[in-house]
């Protein structure tokens, strides 16, 4: 199955995804955890993107559809895959378009994580991420047991250097101008599921299942 997950930044995309990466045993993508480790590994894509992101900005096409295209080349992403974070705007989405044609291969749903834009400063000032394993925490909606330490694998949890209130400002300015319109796009071809990301992330579990065809309560 290859799926793609929509949603504001903080909707909820990458917390989902390691449910159903367990769920349907298929790959994650997320071209924002490919530029982190970019950045960490100190290559020169992970030079070129930091900039971008540290402003809030989309790291250019170019950059972004080339590392998607050689990712979803590879094996393990025969029997399909989940992206996260890609496509960001309607010129990507119509590059994934192409490549998944030239594969043969066709997405099957685009899942729109619906959440009001009021609630995100919230939850991306509060997100905490492993700097180890990349488990996604919440100060208060989805708390470590221990503080400071991850559940998953015991590495140390930091707040990631955009999810401060001056960048979330612009990146949700970014996803209300460019990455909403990708919305539209998935809903003219018969894609788009949406789901309501305003509720406990089980309950969301549940609904990203249902527009899936599957239950999983
Ligand atoms: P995205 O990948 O879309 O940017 P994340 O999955 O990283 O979003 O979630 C952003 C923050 O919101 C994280 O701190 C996460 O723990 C929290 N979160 C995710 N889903 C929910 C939810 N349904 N209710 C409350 N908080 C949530
Ligand atoms: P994310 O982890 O999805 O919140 O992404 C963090 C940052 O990485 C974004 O604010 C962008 O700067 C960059 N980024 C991630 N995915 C893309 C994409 N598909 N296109 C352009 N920039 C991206």
């Amino acid at each position: 199955m290859r799926i793609v997950l929509l949603g504001a930044p903080g909707a909820g995309k990458g917390t989902q995804a390691e449910s159903l990466v367990k769920k349907l045993n298929l790959p994650h993508i997320s071209t924002g955890d490919m530029f982190r480790a970019a950045i960490k590994n100190g290559t020169a894509l992970g030079l070129e993107a930091k900039s971008y992101m540290d402003a809030g900005k989309l790291v250019p096409d170019e950059l972004t559809v080339g590392i998607i295209k050689e990712r979803i080349s590879e094996p393990d992403c025969k029997e399909g895959f989940i992206l996260d974070g890609f496509p960001r705007n309607v010129a990507q989405a119509e590059a994934l378009e192409v490549m998944l044609a030239e594969q043969n291969a066709p997405l099957d749903a685009a899942l729109n994580i619906d959440v009001p834009l009021e609630k995100i400063v919230t939850r991306l000032t509060g997100r905490r991420m492993c700097k180890d394993c990349g488990t996604i925490f919440h100060i208060a909606f989805n708390p470590p047991k221990e503080e400071g330490k991850c559940d998953a694998c015991g590495g140390a949890l930091y707040q990631r250097s955009d999810d401060t209130v001056e960048t979330v400002t612009n990146r949700l300015n970014v996803y209300t101008e460019q990455t909403a319109p990708v919305i539209g796009f998935y809903a003219e071809k018969g894609l788009l599921r949406d789901v309501n990301g305003d509720q406990d992330i089980d309950k969301v579990m549940i609904a990203m299942g249902e527009a899936l065809g599957q239950q999983w309560n």
